[in-house]
């Protein structure tokens, strides 16, 4: 990670040509125009509703932009993807051919969902959904604490924000498994890799937290037989996208007990319709996809450091991948 003073000064340095776009229902442009344009000046950051030029055009930060919202930019020569996962770019077919797109890591942005992470972890490892409900019935019901290395937390996913927060559970004394494409190596964190061992993995969890990116190797890939390989009362946790997991299998599973409880930020349809039965179950907590987001001000110094970068003709960094998804 870039550290913000080389980013002010290369971005200063390099004094980016053209305009950059933004484009977000659910981020504040005044907030991301304050702290990108500390960093690059001479940049003009418009809102997509202020373009008068399209051609003008070099730069986009955008989140789930509309279809066909670049087709109008001749010019375009990075795109930034407002957060960290990429699945609402990739795959469709209306992006420019040859137009880098990168993504946010922003060690603020994995602290924020470590942080999530670990309270869902903490609040299934020290049972407090079963103290909720025994509160609610005016009973003194004790329970005796485990100690953090009996329970197994497996982390599917261990890139700039699973590994974060497997670094964080095991620091807390749980016993942490992770699971990823190609062989990592966390410190204090049983490591695995490939399809082969995914099974592996999910039978040895008491807490499952999904972290993975949403790709079409990895959609519906805890579908209900791989649900069903969790020992019994397990919990599960998803911050990642709502449709890496069946749904309604996972929905069977809480209902009969075989998972124990989920916490859940991501849905296969967001907002989650209000009839959907995830809302009533006494075993679910659900939170409307905010685990993490990403923060303007520790956010703007990657950003200003690659449009520094593609302004001198140099590659981006944190490129994402179209062939593989993220
Ligand atoms: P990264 O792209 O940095 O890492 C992805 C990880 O998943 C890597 O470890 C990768 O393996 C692994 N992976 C990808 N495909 C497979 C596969 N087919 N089999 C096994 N492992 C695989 O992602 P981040 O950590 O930054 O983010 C993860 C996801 O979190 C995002 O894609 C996004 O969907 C979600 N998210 C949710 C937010 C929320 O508020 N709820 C906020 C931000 C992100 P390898 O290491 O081998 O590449």
């Amino acid at each position: 990670m870039t550290s913000g003073n080389t980013a002010i000064g290369s971005a200063t340095l390099a004094a980016p040509s053209g305009a950059l776009v933004f484009y977000s229902q659910f981020d504040d442009f005044t907030a991301w125009k304050q702290a990108l344009q500390a960093r690059m000046p001479q940049l003009r950051i418009l809102h997509e509703s202020e373009v008068d030029d399209p051609a003008a055009i070099h730069y986009a930060l955008a989140w789930k932009p509309p279809t066909g919202f670049f087709d109008p930019m001749p010019n375009l020569r990075l795109i930034i993807n407002l957060g960290a996962g990429v699945d609402s770019l990739v795959g469709r077919n209306d992006l420019p051919a040859g137009v880098p797109i990168t993504r946010i890591t922003d060690p603020h942005m994995a602290r924020m969902m470590a942080g999530y992470v670990l309270f869902a972890t903490l609040r299934h490892a020290r049972d407090i959904p079963w103290f909720e409900q025994a509160q609610r019935r005016g009973e003194w019901a004790y329970r005796h604490p485990r100690a953090p290395e009996d329970t197994r937390v497996a982390v599917l996913g261990l890139g700039e924000l699973g590994a974060y927060a497997a670094h964080e559970l095991q620091r807390q004394g749980f016993t942490v498994l992770g699971w990823s494409r190609s062989p990592r190596q966390i410190e204090g964190v049983q490591c695995h890799a490939g399809m082969g061992a995914l099974d592996t993995v999910i039978s040895q969890a008491d807490i499952l937290v999904i972290m993975l990116p949403l790709t079409p190797q990895t959609r519906g890939l805890l579908d209900q037989a791989r649900l069903e390989k969790l020992p019994r009362g397990a919990a599960l946790i998803n911050v990642a996208r709502g449709a890496l997991v069946d749904q309604a299998a996972m929905m069977t599973l809480l209902q009969s007990g075989h998972i124990g409880a989920a916490t859940l930020d991501v849905f296969e349809r967001e907002p989650l319709p209000g009839d959907d039965p995830l809302w009533a179950m006494d075993n679910v907590l659900i939170t409307p996809h905010l685990a993490s987001v990403a923060i303007p001000a520790s956010a703007a110094a990657q950003i200003a450091e690659n449009i520094a970068r593609v302004s001198r003709g140099d590659a981006p960094t944190n490129q994402i991948d179209p062939s593989r998804g993220y």
